[in-house]
C-alpha cells in the first residue's frame, strides 16, 4: 500500500470576529488561531478530520515546511494512503488556545497595551480550547466533523468535543488519554511548573524581551520526557551506556550516562521552541480537566447525550495514562449504549508510542475510519480445480501448490463447490474417486467489498479457515484465509 507525504504545508491564520467567552467568565478579545490543513474538503464538506495536538505540539501535524528537515509531528499517520488519508480526507490541525505557536496565548500582545499578556492572560480550560477550535471549524463551513482524533492532552480535547458538541462529531478517536487528570498526572505537571516558577528569570511571568526561564523550562521538559518513555524503552535506548567517556567521571558537574545527556539535550532544545508561560497555562488546563465535574456526575452520566462512534486506543507500556483509564472511558460509553471499540497497542515505547508505532497506529485508526475490506487482504492467485476432475487430481494439486482449499469451477467459470484436505481424507476412507462425491456444494463465500470482520465472523461461525471471494457473476476472484485476517482483526475488540 502506498504511504506518502502530505506534501508542502503552510500554517494559516484565522481570527475570531467576536470576543471569546471563557469557562470561568473572563473574555478574550480577538483570538488568532494558527492552523494547517492537508487534503481537500469535499463538496458536501463531510470529510473533515480534526487532529488535536498534545502538550508540546502545534498546528504543523503533517507534511513538510519549506526548507525544514523534519516533517509534521504526526506525519506517520497523515498523507495519501495513511490512516488519515489525504486522498480522501480533509485534515485540520490547529495550535491550542494558550499555546505559543501562532495561536493567542500568554506570549501574544495584549490588545491596547503593546505588551505580551504574561500572567494577565486569563486561566483557560480544555473546554475553552475546544470552543475556539469550533469557531475555526465553523469558519471553514463545516457543520459536522467526520472524525476528531488526538493523543494525550489531544485525547482530552477529543473527549471534550464529543461532550460539548455531540452533533458535530461522527467518529472520535481518543488515544492514550483520560477523562480526568489523575493525581499522578497532576503531580508531574506541578513539578514541571515549580521548576519554571522557581527559576529567577521567570520573574512572575514577565520575562519577554529579557532572559527567559530557560533552566526551569528545560527541567520541566526533562521531567515530562521521562514520563513519556517506559522502563523497557529506556533500557533499550540507553542502557547504562556512558556518553563520550569510558569511565565514570566521579564529579558532580558533568553528566556520565547517555540518558542524562539525552534529557539535557531535549530539555535545552525545548526552550528554543516553547514558551514557559504557555507550559504553565496548558498544564493547568490539563489538571482541571474532569468530565465528571469534580465528581458531581458519574463518568457514564458525563457521556450522556454523546452520539459519536468511538475507537479508544491505549498503550500497553504507558504508565502516565495507563490502559485502565481508557477502559473507564470504554465502560462509561458502553453504559450509554455508544458504539465503542477499544484497542490496546502492544508497545514498549510508553506514552510516546502514539507518535512512534506507525504500523499499529495506521492499522487501528485507518481501519476505524475506513474499514479494511476483503479485497485488501485476499490472495488473488487462486488455485482451482475443474468440476470434472477426480479426487486424485485434487490431492495432487494440493500437494504441489501447498493449498488446503480448492474451489471447484464449472465450465462457465462459476464456483460450484469446494474441496479441502479434510474431504480428501474422507474420500480415501470411503473409497470415493469423483470430486462431485466429496465436494461441499453450499460454499460460504465473501465479496471484495465486505469488511474483513464480516468474513472473519463467517469463518468462525462455520468453523472453516478459507473463503473463496466471488464477483457479482459468481466467478472466483480471490481467496481469503483466517491466517490472513486474524492478525489484523485480533488487535482491537
Ligand atoms: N478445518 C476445516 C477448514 O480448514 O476449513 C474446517 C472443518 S469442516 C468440518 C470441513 C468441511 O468444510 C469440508 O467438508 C469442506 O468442504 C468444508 N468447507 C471448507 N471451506 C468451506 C467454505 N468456504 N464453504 C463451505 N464449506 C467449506
Amino acid at each position: 500500500m502506498k504511504r506518502e507525504s502530505a506534501g508542502l504545508a503552510n500554517t494559516q491564520c484565522f481570527r475570531t470576529e467576536e470576543y471569546v467567552l471563557l469557562e470561568h467568565g473572563d473574555r478574550l478579545g480577538e483570538v488568532v488561531v494558527a492552523y494547517e490543513t492537508y487534503g481537500k474538503l469535499n463538496r458536501d464538506r463531510s470529510n473533515a478530520v480534526l487532529v488535536c495536538h498534545a502538550l508540546s505540539g502545534d498546528a504543523h501535524a503533517g507534511g513538510w515546511h519549506k526548507g525544514q528537515e523534519k516533517p509534521g509531528w504526526w506525519d506517520i499517520v497523515i498523507g495519501p494512503g495513511k490512516a488519515l488519508d489525504t486522498d480522501r480526507l480533509f485534515v485540520i490541525c490547529s495550535n491550542v488556545l494558550g499555546g505559543c505557536k501562532g495561536t493567542t496565548g500568554p506570549s501574544s500582545i495584549k490588545p491596547g497595551t503593546g505588551k505580551p499578556y504574561g500572567l494577565e492572560f486569563p486561566i483557560i480550560t480544555i473546554k475553552d480550547m475546544v470552543d475556539v477550535q469550533r469557531r475555526l471549524v465553523d469558519s471553514l463551513g463545516i457543520r459536522q466533523l467526520f472524525a476528531v482524533v488526538g493523543g494525550s492532552f489531544g485525547g482530552m480535547q477529543v473527549l471534550q468535543w464529543t461532550v460539548s458538541y455531540p452533533d458535530m462529531v461522527r467518529l472520535a478517536v481518543p488515544i492514550a488519554t483520560s477523562a480526568r487528570s489523575s493525581p499522578q498526572q497532576i503531580a508531574f505537571n506541578e513539578v514541571g511548573r515549580r521548576a519554571i516558577t522557581s527559576d529567577l528569570d521567570w520573574n512572575g511571568g514577565d520575562y519577554y524581551g529579557r532572559n527567559t526561564p530557560a533552566r526551569g523550562l528545560s527541567l520541566a521538559r526533562m521531567i515530562g520526557h521521562i514520563t513519556y518513555l517506559s522502563d523497557e524503552s529506556m533500557h533499550q535506548k540507553f542502557g547504562r551506556r556512558l556518553q563520550d567517556k569510558v569511565e565514570y567521571g566521579f564529579d558532580l558537574s558533568s553528566s556520565d550516562f547517555q540518558v542524562e545527556s539525552y534529557l539535557r539535550y531535549h530539555g535545552d532544545a525545548f526552550v528554543k521552541r516553547f514558551d514557559a508561560n504557555s507550559y504553565l497555562y496548558i498544564t493547568k488546563a490539563i489538571d482541571y480537566f474532569d468530565l465528571t465535574r469534580k465528581g458531581t456526575l458519574s463518568l457514564a452520566e458525563a457521556f450522556r447525550g454523546v452520539s459519536a462512534r468511538f475507537l479508544v486506543i491505549s498503550i500497553s507500556s504507558d504508565w502516565l495514562y495507563p490502559s485502565y483509564q481508557s477502559e473507564e472511558i470504554v465502560g462509561a460509553l458502553i453504559a450509554n449504549d455508544i458504539d465503542v471499540r477499544h484497542c490496546e497497542i502492544g508497545s514498549n515505547w510508553g506514552h510516546d508510542a502514539f507518535l512512534l508505532e506507525s504500523g499499529q497506529m495506521n492499522y487501528a485508526i485507518g481501519n476505524f475510519l475506513t474499514p479494511a475490506s476483503v479485497g485488501d487482504v485476499m490472495v488473488k492467485d487462486v488455485v482451482t480445480i475443474s468440476l470434472g476432475a477426480g479426487v486424485e487430481d485434487a490431492a495432487g494439486i494440493m500437494m504441489k501448490s501447498g493449498v488446503t482449499h480448492l474451489p471447484v469451477i464449472a465450465g462457465d467459470k462459476a464456483l460450484s463447490g469446494i474441496v479441502t484436505a479434510w474431504d480428501i481424507s474422507k474420500a480415501v476412507a470411503m473409497k470415493y474417486s469423483r470430486l462431485e462425491e466429496i465436494m461441499t456444494r453450499n460454499v460460504v463465500t465473501a465479496r471484495q467489498e465486505d469488511p474483513i470482520e464480516r468474513a472473519a465472523g463467517d469463518m468462525n461461525r462455520h468453523n472453516i479457515s478459507a473463503l473463496p471471494v466471488v464477483d457479482e457473476s459468481g466467478k472466483v476472484v480471490g481467496m481469503i484465509t483466517s491466517d490472513g485476517v486474524s492478525r489484523l482483526v485480533g488487535m482491537c475488540r
